[in-house]
């Protein structure tokens, strides 16, 4: 059986459609993620995205009795079975850490969304998990505006868990560029606010080098702009998460992409603390 390391993040490698497992080196320990995107579906094209055979749409119908089965069945093995034995995870990596909804795709495209961060929650606090581990929920937030994915966002509440909410351009060139949405800053600016009324929500920004034009000076102050108006608007972010490319793009932009230095990170990250933000930078 192959080692599970930080670098292998194979979603097959325990043969499950919606459950799969991530040694973090970052949370240092295991991550479970959740898949609703088997289908490789997402509403946006990120150019950095790692998804192999992207392709543009939404979750297809869960079948919810294998998701619950799948769960039960891996947290079985890591609670009482042999898995970290099986995939020789190092012994100071054998703690669950979270369970991420986290696929190949945007999931709150899922039709019954809120089911199944129900169904989710309610297993893994069967099972003991919950409250002990972080229940996440990782997302592009391009869809928060939509009532079914409020009520996944009040139930992921109520388990204590948490959004992060992925802005990686505050303008409207760069979203186009970066993500390939046509959503507006001002939308999104407006679903993350619903967002942090929700539950407490976390913002996740991938910055990178396109065509060796760097972190642009308009980039950044529309980026400080951005948060002025969250702060200035009393809206309570919990952490801004930094973080650049760190594996291969799967998309046609790939020889384009460069990651950008820790040094221009935390350059950066400084600027966004004397807002007063808490902010973290992960390489
Ligand atoms: S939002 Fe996530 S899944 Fe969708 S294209 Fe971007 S990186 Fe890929």
């Amino acid at each position: 059986m192959s080692k599970l390391t930080t670098t292998n993040h194979c979603s097959d490698v325990v043969g499950l459609k919606y459950v799969y497992p991530v040694i973090s080196r970052r949370m240092g320990g295991l991550s479970i993620g959740i898949n609703f995107n088997p289908n490789n579906a997402c509403n946006w094209r990120c150019i950095y995205c790692q998804i192999e055979n992207l392709k543009i749409g939404a979750a297809p119908v869960m079948d919810f009795t294998l998701l619950e089965d799948e769960l039960r069945f891996f947290l079985d093995d890591v609670l009482t079975g042999d898995f970290y034995e099986r995939f020789h995870v190092d012994v100071d990596k054998r703690v669950i850490k979270d369970i991420a909804i986290a696929g190949n795709g945007e999931p709150t495209s899922l039709k019954e969304f809120a089911r199944a961060v129900e169904l989710i929650g309610k297993v893994a606090t069967e099972k003991g998990v919950f409250p002990y581990c972080h229940y996440v929920l990782i997302t592009n937030g391009s869809l928060v505006h939509l009532p079914k994915v409020q009520d996944g966002l009040k139930i992921l509440s109520a388990y204590g868990g948490e959004v992060w909410f992925k802005v990686d351009s505050a303008t409207e060139e760069g979203r186009s560029l970066i993500n390939n949405t046509a959503q507006s800053c001002k939308a999104s600016l407006k679903n993350l606010m619903l967002s942090v009324s929700l539950c407490q929500t976390k913002l996740q920004s991938c910055f990178l080098d396109y065509d060796n034009r760097g972190l642009t000076d308009r980039e950044k102050d529309s980026y400080l702009d951005l948060l002025r108006d969250i702060k200035n608007a009393g809206c309570k972010l919990q952490q801004i998460m930094l973080y650049t490319i760190a594996r291969p793009s799967q998309q046609p932009e790939a020889r384009l992409l460069k990651p950008l230095s820790v040094e221009i990170l935390n350059a950066f990250a400084n600027e966004i603390k004397l807002l007063g933000f808490d902010v973290s930078v992960n390489i």
